[in-house]
């Protein structure tokens, strides 16, 4: 058999967002590498595999990547299909690309399979349209938390006139805050922080620009949760939920 690692995409945790192709590679693979982030359930569509946690609650805290790296290689260099599980996209803020380069360079094939990414659930199990005729002609996906530890460029992404969608932001809310208000964003903007979006329990706080850090205080807010920010949050109407646990 071929050596082959899937990077699979399993959502941002509602197991009915899985596709189809996850589904498929999950029931080949005999070995599933399974991120912190990724719901446990979805783990029913590979009964015979042999699933190794690898995110940093899962016993790698010191090199994770360049453990979970030697992992696959290992794997699939044993002629073992290989399911690398992440939650959202694997490429969304995922390291999939690093993890598709570092197997390639080695000879294994790759094979990516997109995911459900966390801002696109999250937006759409609140009702809220990321785009929208005449409110918000783009939606920018973006982190916090950058690498080298510098800020993204919050005056800059405040004049796109797009949806800001962010990532690992709970920790850093005072500097989105700030930077997005010197760049320009009016404090009437709306923000919408959402916790464990797709999971039965998603939590929702609607503020502004102006009051989001006073306001996710309040709440309690925690990670994992994104930020949606900008007039199309406001829109929004909360829809029933339809997710399971
Ligand atoms: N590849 C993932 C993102 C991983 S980065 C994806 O495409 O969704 C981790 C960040 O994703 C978290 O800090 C949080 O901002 C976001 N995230 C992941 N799952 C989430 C969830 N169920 N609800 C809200 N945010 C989530």
């Amino acid at each position: 058999m071929s050596a082959k690692v899937w990077l699979v995409g399993a959502g941002p945790g509602d197991p009915e967002l899985l596709t189809l192709k996850a589904v498929r590679a999950m029931g080949e693979a005999q070995v599933v590498l399974i991120d912190d982030l990724v719901n446990p359930a979805v783990l029913e569509h590979c009964p015979n595999a042999r699933v190794i946690p690898v995110g940093k609650r899962g016993g790698c805290r010191s090199t994770p990547q360049a453990f979970i790296h030697r992992l696959m290689l290992r794997y699939a260099r044993q002629g073992k299909c290989v399911v690398r599980l992440k939650g959202g996209d694997p490429c969304i803020f995922g390291r999939g690309g690093e993890e598709a380069d570092w197997l390639a360079e080695r000879g294994i094939e790759v094979e990516l399979v997109n995911g459900i990414t966390a801002g696109l659930a999250g937006a759409t199990q609140c009702g809220i349209s990321l785009t929208q005729r005449g409110v918000a002609r783009g939606v920018t996906l973006v982190t916090a938390h950058t690498l080298d530890g510098s800020s993204p460029e919050w005056h800059a992404l405040a004049k796109t006139g797009t949806t800001l969608v962010v990532y690992m932001g709970v920790s850093s809310l005072q500097q989105v805050q700030t930077g997005l208000l010197e760049g320009g964003l009016p404090a009437w903007t709306a923000v919408a922080m959402i916790e464990n979006a797709s999971l039965a329990q998603q939590r929702e706080c609607r503020s502004s620009l102006a009051d989001m850090c006073r306001d996710a205080l309040a709440f309690r807010l925690k990670s994992p949760a994104i930020l949606v920010i900008g007039q199309v949050a406001a829109h929004a109407q909360t829809l029933p939920s339809l997710c399971v646990a």
